[in-house]
């Protein structure tokens, strides 16, 4: 009841489990193919492209289907990329993608809502590593639980725990950002922050996150220079 009370506050700020077990060491890039481990296939395949993957250190820790979070798989075609910050300050990537996988992220309990139960994203992301943790072709559980932040978005969970370079995090997540945009022909109108998507009954509707990219809760000139950024890394991409 505690975890979902919490879960319930604030989905940016999952409470997760300390430990020293790290995720699972990953296997393959999201297209699937065979790749050095920070190089993913790309559409484009320009050198551009590995040059600025590389930097992102992309790895895959799948929560497995069928578990949790991917309980039930809900088919999604991602027509946006929704920004979000963990406003959790003990844990990194790895610990967040260890929580999704062992369930103890649980979803607010809401009427006709969150039908799978538990908080999941498609993305963590901290100043060293970028973690899958479920195909960009499923719906996650992050923004606004029935609404098309869900039902249309690639999640992207940025880590701010402390002591971690935040300037590192926020480049890596616009080289991300920038290469789901390429992959599935997103464009920049769609990246978006959280803020974005009004959450039917809570208060406030328009939450503020990732709030180290907002001014008063809202975007303003950080999140500018944030798009500017992933543009920067798209127009080199494409
Ligand atoms: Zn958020």
């Amino acid at each position: 009841m505690l975890l979902a009370g919490i879960a319930a506050i604030v989905c940016c700020s999952p409470a997760v489990p300390l430990g020293s077990e790290r995720g699972v060491e990953w296997g393959k890039t999201p297209s699937g193919s065979a790749s050095n481990g920070q190089r993913p296939a790309t559409p484009t395949s320009g050198g551009s492209m590995s040059s600025i993957m590389a930097r992102v250190n992309l790895r895959q820790d799948l929560v497995p289907k069928g578990s949790h979070g991917r309980r039930v798989v809900r088919p999604m075609s991602p027509r946006y990329i929704t920004i979000h910050s963990t406003q959790n300050y003990t844990a990194d990537a790895w610990k967040h993608s260890l929580a999704l996988k062992r369930g103890a992220l649980r979803a607010p309990k809401r009427k006709g809502g969150n039908r799978i139960g538990y908080l999941i994203w498609h993305y963590t992301v901290d100043d060293k590593v970028a973690v899958q943790h479920m195909p960009t072709n499923e719906q996650g559980e992050h923004a606004d639980y029935d609404g098309p932040g869900n039902r249309y978005s690639i999640g992207i969970e940025m880590c701010e725990h402390r002591g971690s370079d935040r300037t590192a995090t926020i480049d890596r997540t616009a080289r991300l950002a920038a290469y789901l945009m390429v992959k599935h022909n997103i464009p920049l109108r769609s990246v978006v922050p959280h803020y974005h998507w009004p959450r039917r009954g809570a208060k406030p509707p328009n939450k503020n996150c990732p709030h180290f990219l907002l001014e008063n809760g809202r975007p303003g000139r950080k999140w500018r220079a944030f798009l500017a950024r992933v543009d920067s890394y798209y127009q080199q991409m494409r």
